[in-house]
């Protein structure tokens, strides 16, 4: 029989679910608004309703669901998934969120940070399937990051990730600000905003662009505006857009030298420029990197997973569980 399992993508804004089997195919899914509450528990219990009511749908429907896996856009520790550095869900801060999840849900639960989450999918089932090494990049409103290897699964050194690698220095002089706090971060330079950021000060500079047209008509512009605008063929934003894969190349370089991957896998919206942006980085690391290990990278690619990633790795570390997760978290021993 196919094992099931629900994937609890929870994102800042939105809650995504996705009943998944074993080869990585959603039987069906689901959204709902993420709770805001400065009471972690009511958040916590807003999770638990909107998962146990898919939850009882699925059964409904005769599936079996061996376990539940969550996602989370920033980090945990410890035995009882303590969260932390939680930006972007403030209430979350230091506590502890397996016991409540627990009791609802069994011991058959599991918890990643998202991204990772989107890397164990697209590991399974995307580019970086067969690869023995492949690191993660998603680029959207943050950048975050993750590092697989066949023979490890999820690499995990600090607070079960690789840490917060999105905020490695690219621009030593720190001239942009960024949301940790830190300055010159690739996310405060690359990340969605980041690009909103340089763009507008192009506009304020003057040089004629298009992009101050679209300014004008929508009030504001994203990071979409500047990659369409490069596309067509605008110096501005096609010297923006440069600049931004110069920056992703030099954090590349250090990443190529310190995981030695394989593969990169950029995801996230910003990812979806493809060329614009790999074409620059693949330039930089050709010029920084070690030929050693540029010998060994076989490819940056966009990532092939969409926004389901994340729900379909949550639930892959519990329908395969040995292939990601150390043996003290597996839900099954
Ligand atoms: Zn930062």
């Amino acid at each position: 029989m196919t094992l099931h399992a629900i994937g609890v993508d929870i994102g800042a804004t939105n809650l995504k679910l996705a009943l998944v089997d074993s080869s990585g195919v959603v039987h069906s899914r689901a959204m709902s608004a993420t709770p805001k509450d400065p009471d972690p528990k009511a958040v916590v219990s807003g999770i638990i309703s909107a998962t146990t009511a898919f939850w009882r749908e699925a059964q409904a429907s005769g599936f079996e669901v061996a376990g539940f896996g969550f996602g989370i856009p920033h980090f945990h520790e410890g035995r009882d998934w303590e969260q932390k550095q939680t930006n972007n869900m403030p209430s979350l801060e230091g506590y502890p969120i397996r016991p409540p999840l627990a009791e609802a849900f069994g011991d058959s639960i599991a918890m990643a940070n998202d991204v990772s989450a989107a890397g164990i999918a697209e590991h399974m089932f995307g580019r970086g399937r067969g690869i023995e090494r492949m690191m993660m990049v998603a680029i959207g409103t943050g950048v975050g990051t993750c590092m697989i290897t066949r023979e490890q699964g999820l690499v995990h050194f600090s607070w079960d990730s690789i840490g917060d690698a999105g905020m490695i220095i690219v621009d030593p002089l720190g001239r942009a600000d960024c949301t940790c706090g830190g300055r010159g971060c690739l996310e405060a330079l690359v990340s969605g905003p980041g690009i909103r950021q340089r763009a507008l000060r192009e506009i304020e500079r003057g040089r004629p662009t298009v992009l101050a047209d679209v300014q004008r008509a929508q009030g504001d512009i994203e990071a979409r505006d500047v990659s369409e605008a490069a596309r067509a063929g605008d110096r501005v934003a096609l010297d923006l857009m440069q600049e931004t894969g110069f920056y992703l190349g030099v954090a590349l370089t250090s990443y190529l030298h310190i995981f030695r991957p394989n593969l990169f896998g950029l995801g996230g919206g910003v990812a979806q420029a493809g060329d614009l942006l790999i074409e620059p980085a693949r330039q930089t690391l050709e010029r920084l990197a070690s030929p050693w290990y540029l010998r060994r990278l076989e490819a940056i690619e966009v990532a092939a997973l969409g926004k389901e990633a994340a729900a379909v790795g949550c639930a892959s570390l519990i329908l395969h569980p040995g292939l990601y997760l150390r043996a003290d978290e597996d839900p099954q021993s």
